[in-house]
Order: C-alpha cells, then sequence, then structure tokens
C-alpha cells in the first residue's frame, strides 16, 4: 500500500474512534492482557516485559459526547480528563485490564482516584514520579517505585518478567523511539516533504498496538518518506509547545501548517519519544529505566526539574531546527502549561523571537478564530 492510503487509513481511524483499533486486538487475542497509559509518560517497558501491551488512553477526541463524567469534575478542568473518564463510564474501554497515572497535576491524581473507586475490577496504578532530580536517593526511588509497578503487573498478567525479558522490551522500545526521532529529524530538515499531521498519526499509532508492528510499519514509512521531493512553500518555520498532555484534534493541528506554517517540533505524545537517547540494556534493566528517566529524558511541562530552565530548553529548539518564531498551543484549564507560558513568555520576548499563544480543547469543531489568528500573525511575520 502507498504510504499515503497508509497514513489516510490510520488518520481516519483515530478521527472516528481511536481505540476501536485496540479493541479489535483484544478481540483477536483474548488471552492477551492490555493496560492503559495515561499521558505524560508511562515505563511501558515494564508492562511489555509482563507479557501485556501498553496503550495510550489519550482522552476522548472531539467525536465522544460527555453526558456523565461532568457530575465527577468541576467545569474548570481540562478536556481529557473528563473525556477519560467518560470513555470509562460509558464502557469504551472494556477491554483494559489495567490503567496508570501519575503525578502530573491535581487533576490527573483525583482521576486516579476517581478510577480506582469506581471501577474496581481495574487495576488502577498511580506512580508518583519523584519532584527532587538531583537528591543522591532518587534513583534508588525510583527504582523501587518501578519495582513495585513490575511486581503488580507480572501478577496481573500470571508471567515472569526476569531481567532478560526486561531487557528485550527495551531493546525494542529503544528502536520505537530511534524511528520516531529519526521521523522527527526528517520533518525538521524537510518540512515540505512530510507534514506535522503525517509525524502525528504515524507517532500516534505507537500508542495504539504492539511496538514491534509499529516499527514495522514506521520502517517501510520512513524508506517511502526519504524519496519525497516537495518544494518549499512560503511559509515561516515554527516550533510548537505546549501540548505534552491533552491533545488537539488533528484538523486544528492541519489549520496551523494550512495557515502559513511549517512545524519543525512539537511536544505532541511526547511520553512516547520520552528518552534523547537509548536506555541502556547492561546492568540491572529496571534501575537502567529510573536512571534515564533523570537522566536521559525530555523536558515536559509536568516533569519537575531544577537542573535546567525549560525556558533554555525552549530557546535551544528554536535555535537548533533554525524556526523564525514559536506557537504555543496549550489545552484549556491545563495549569501546568499556563504556568509555563508565563516563563516561555519572558523567555522568548527577552530573546527577541516572535510567539503566538493559542488555546484548544480536544472537543473543537471550529477552527476559524484559530486559523485567522495564525494567518494574521505568519502575515505580520511575512510583511514584516
Ligand atoms: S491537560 Fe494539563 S491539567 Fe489536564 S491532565 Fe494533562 S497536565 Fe493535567
Amino acid at each position: 500500500m502507498k504510504i499515503e492510503n497508509t497514513i489516510a487509513d490510520y488518520r481516519e481511524a483515530l478521527e472516528e474512534a481511536p481505540l476501536e483499533r485496540v479493541a479489535q486486538w483484544k478481540a483477536s487475542h483474548p488471552d492477551k492482557k492490555i493496560v492503559g497509559c495515561y499521558p505524560v509518560y508511562s515505563p511501558v517497558e515494564l508492562i511489555h516485559a509482563a507479557g501485556m501491551l501498553p496503550v495510550g488512553i489519550l482522552g476522548g477526541g472531539n467525536r465522544l459526547e460527555i453526558a456523565h463524567a461532568d457530575s465527577r469534575f468541576q467545569s474548570f478542568v481540562c478536556s481529557i480528563v473528563k473525556s477519560t473518564l467518560e470513555l470509562a463510564m460509558t464502557d469504551r474501554i472494556g477491554f483494559l485490564d489495567g490503567i496508570v497515572f501519575h503525578s502530573i497535576c491535581d487533576p490527573a491524581r483525583n482521576l486516579g482516584s476517581v478510577y480506582k473507586r469506581n471501577f474496581p475490577k481495574l487495576m488502577v496504578e498511580y506512580i508518583h514520579f519523584p519532584q527532587n532530580m538531583t537528591s543522591p536517593h532518587t534513583v534508588n526511588y525510583l527504582t523501587a517505585e518501578y519495582r513495585r509497578l513490575l511486581e503488580s503487573y507480572t501478577q496481573l498478567s500470571g508471567a515472569k518478567a526476569d531481567d532478560e525479558s526486561l531487557r528485550r522490551s527495551i531493546r525494542i522500545y529503544n528502536e520505537q523511539r530511534r524511528l520516531l526521532r529519526e521521523l522527527y529529524a526528517l520533518r525538521a530538515a524537510q518540512p515540505q516533504n512530510l507534514s506535522t499531521v503525517e509525524t502525528y498519526v504515524l507517532t500516534r499509532t505507537a500508542t495504539l498496538m504492539p511496538p514491534e508492528e509499529h516499527i514495522a510499519i514506521l520502517t517501510e514509512a520512513l524508506a517511502a518518506l526519504r524519496l519525497r521531493d516537495e518544494k518549499p512553500k512560503d511559509r515561516i518555520r515554527v516550533v510548537l509547545e505546549g501540548s505534552f498532555c491533552e491533545q488537539p484534534p488533528l484538523e486544528l493541528i492541519e489549520g496551523l501548517e494550512a495557515a502559513g506554517c511549517y512545524i519543525l517540533d512539537d511536544d505532541f505524545l511526547t511520553g512516547w519519544r520520552f528518552f534523547t537517547e537509548d536506555i541502556p540494556v547492561d546492568g540491572d534493566p529496571v534501575r537502567s529505566l529510573a536512571e534515564s528517566y533523570i537522566k536521559r529524558s525530555v523536558y515536559s511541562g509536568v516533569k519537575h526539574d531544577t537542573r535546567e530552565r525549560k525556558s533554555q530548553h525552549l530557546l535551544d529548539r528554536v535555535k537548533e531546527t533554525g524556526a523564525a518564531a514559536v506557537v504555543i498551543l496549550a489545552a484549556k484549564f491545563c495549569e501546568p502549561a499556563l504556568f509555563d507560558y508565563a516563563l516561555y513568555r519572558q523567555a522568548l520576548e527577552k530573546a527577541g523571537i516572535p510567539h503566538l499563544y493559542l488555546e484548544f480543547e480536544e472537543k473543537m469543531w471550529i477552527f476559524d478564530k484559530s486559523r485567522t489568528e495564525v494567518e494574521t500573525f505568519v502575515e505580520s511575520m511575512l510583511f514584516d
């Protein structure tokens, strides 16, 4: 099948019912267990090594009607929290055997507790990621947290996960992330040959299938994409920041590019591309995973790291990609993104880098306003 058709096929599935393919996979693998991973980052290797399938539970998209979850959360809570609850309350994720949440923000923390209370048959796990990255005890702490998790997962699956099976899983996910880094590098170098929607669709499929299958798809896609030779359009080159958790509708991403931007880098689905280099497979693999969170992970609005300034990372990305501007695309009511925006804005203004702030909700249907704002921003830069 041509790469364009493959991407169109996955795009349609993502827009219609993103989790339908997971339900189909479960139907054809009834003995396999599935564990959902709420954003941002989950150590998927632990789930995979225990013989189960980790899948991304990233909200309900803009076709899901919120009819029940509103009664459990205040109106000023982000959409992904409500739609993720709605998915369970309307039995759309009955294929899950477990789900894992993390200490990313108060709404996500509360969502984990609401799940635990309302769905007692589901194994609900919660990871307390370290808040202090510089303490000499941090790696020991996270290693212990991961061992606790691995123990729960082997109990859930009934399979034994020894060091060798964990090393095998780490190698597989290293390969998947290496290919995703290649995909991102290709778009940054030749954005005229690979749109952000295509990049997004190829990345998001990683959250819905076994990594071994996704690696095959990505390998084939990269080979085909490298043959493209399109002429660059007259667009401004930007880095996009702020969509690390709730995901914007595909039409909105598409609209940003159509309005005159080449997006050279973004933080969509950042948890599935979380490491800047391979996780080492020598030594204790659980410790290696924990150490990699501290030493090899990307910055994010929900990772607390006093060793480095997030705003400096953003400036570095602008410099490394050669972008001319930044688009901050933040989920409505996302406190971590809003807090970061204050710092990003200050740093961008000081560095003389133009930026545009946009807010989105996963349930958005109308994109005219955002598109007009981007067009005005682009024109102000092109004809300055
Ligand atoms: S979108 Fe923001 S506020 Fe909502 S769960 Fe994610 S990090 Fe928390």
